[in-house]
């Protein structure tokens, strides 16, 4: 038997939602899998209102950070129309279709308080010629059940009463998703249908049109297996919402997301690895996936746990890799790449390449995300500090105990050795004069030369700045806090 051959087929109408790489990874997981697997792009750019060329580039690279490699394509709809033209004459010649000249309007005031959802026949029977303002619908059957044989949710059964003749193609001959879609998966060959499951409900209306293809072209194209994934959602378990969800597969990489954590995370949507372990090498997740195993019920998109688990992957990166990894961050002027909207807090020239690889291994072990290092790190290389206001009232401005110890502190690193270690003895000496802890006595100094509370381990770092910076800053914060 040859291998799967699997589609990805967004329709470019905004950011590349999470849900979306989703579906792409499952799709690509089923090709890799054997030799002779093929994925396939098809960018479904017929809704000429809503599609915009950058949002083609923006599924475009975050595949490509993915590593989600394709066989064909990217193949675009735009180019397909004559492929849609066969289908619509193919279908009216085989008596499937009618015109309809019928508007929302119409429709809704002959339903009246009749609240079936969909259009109500009203033109089948009626033999209307094509029209300037004509419609082409898919008699669909009146009776009897349409069942969609899902890979995830088994035998997925529509009464074909529900369904109603929906539309194929629009007065202006525009051929509608339906029809488009199945003609790309027939002539592609396409022996898995892998999609999200708001998709569904198109299935036995897909399924109708493709064995309707197949009579009126007397072909005998196989269907498709179908796998409709689940809803992800949020943590009021409420579907992702576009607006308020952050579902834009562009703004991880901006934050500074690994492409392998990211592709590690998603893969847990709705299926996992066998064992315990969630952290899972690539090639285990692809040799284990099988859509049999995915889960039909909705999966929570837990931003937390996807954080916690880049910072492992962060950490488990070489020192080199770390260095290579975060440089669009810290030093955007010298990668080809760089996150948008994310200038670090320095210049080109403030930037000092050597001190940051001394600085990136205190780092690396603290932050969840990339896009967290230049806050971490801007110390190092502005000029002045930027202070936290209440960071600062709370360890020295209101403190006459802090204001003291870094007076203290500044006469006692004017001659201590610098390194970390002595600079740790000599916190430690400085506080219990002052019967202050460790962590108290550590506050005041944290707060003069890095402007916050928080950070990379003090010492080491004090040690990085050296010593004339670091004198600066103990005198520049008393200075302030006398003002
Ligand atoms: N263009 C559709 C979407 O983006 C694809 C549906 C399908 O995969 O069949 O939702």
């Amino acid at each position: 038997m040859a291998g799967p051959r699997v589609r990805f087929a967004p329709s470019p109408t905004g950011y590349f939602h999470v849900g979306s790489a989703r579906s792409a990874l499952f799709n690509w997981f089923v090709a890799r899998q054997h030799d002779d697997g093929v994925f396939i792009l098809r960018i479904e750019d017929t809704d000429t209102e809503r599609n915009r060329e950058e949002w083609v580039d923006g599924i475009l690279s975050a595949m490509d950070w993915l590593g989600l490699d394709l066989d064909e394509g990217p193949f675009r709809q735009s180019d397909n129309q004559a492929q849609y033209a066969t289908s619509v004459a193919a279908l009216n010649g085989g008596g499937y279709l009618y015109y309809c000249d019928c508007t929302g309007d119409d429709v809704a005031k002959r339903k009246g308080d009749n609240k079936t959802p969909g259009y109500d026949g009203f033109c089948r029977d009626r033999g209307l010629d094509q029209g300037p303002l004509t419609a082409l619908r898919f008699k669909t059957p009146r009776e009897g059940v349409t069942t969609v044989p899902d890979l995830i949710r088994g035998d997925v059964e529509f009464a074909n009463a529900t369904i109603d003749d929906f539309v194929v193609a629009k007065s202006s001959g525009a051929v509608l998703y339906a029809l488009a879609n199945v003609t790309d998966d027939r002539n592609d060959r396409i022996s898995h249908v892998i999609r999200g499951e708001e998709h569904l409900s198109n299935a036995p209306k897909q399924m109708m049109l493709w064995e309707a293809l197949n009579d009126a072209l007397h072909e005998d194209v196989a269907l498709p297996a179908y796998a409709h994934l689940p809803l992800l959602v949020n943590e009021q378990r409420k579907k992702l919402s576009k607006r308020k969800d952050p579902v834009a597969t562009e703004s991880y990489r901006d934050q500074g997301y690994l492409p392998e954590a990211f592709v590690n995370y998603l893969a847990l949507l709705g299926w996992s690895p066998r064992g315990d372990e969630e952290i899972v090498p690539l090639a285990t997740l692809i040799e284990q996936f099988r859509l049999e195993d995915v889960s039909h019920s909705p999966a929570f998109f837990d931003v937390k746990k996807m954080a916690h688990m880049n910072g492992e992957y962060i950490r488990s990166l070489t020192p080199e890799e770390f260095l290579a990894q975060s440089a669009p961050w810290v030093n955007p002027w010298s990668s080809a790449w760089r996150p948008t909207d994310r200038e670090p807090g320095w210049s080109e020239d403030q930037f000092d390449e050597a001190l940051y690889a001394k600085v990136a291994p205190l780092v690396q072990e603290r932050v969840a995300t990339l896009g967290e290092i230049p806050a971490m790190v801007g110390f190092f290389f502005s000029d002045g500090v930027s202070y936290d206001e209440t960071a600062f009232a709370k360890s020295v401005g209101n403190d006459p105990l802090g204001q003291t110890l870094l007076a203290v502190a500044v006469e006692r690193f004017s001659d201590v050795d610098w390194r970390a270690d002595a600079l740790h003895e000599a916190t430690i000496e400085i506080g219990e004069a002052l019967g202050l802890a460790l962590r108290k006595a550590q506050a005041p100094i944290r707060c003069a030369v890095t402007g916050t509370l928080v950070g990379p381990p003090l010492f080491e770092s004090l040690e990085l700045l050296g010593r004339e910076r670091t004198l600066q800053r103990l005198r520049d914060a008393l200075a302030r806090s006398s003002q």
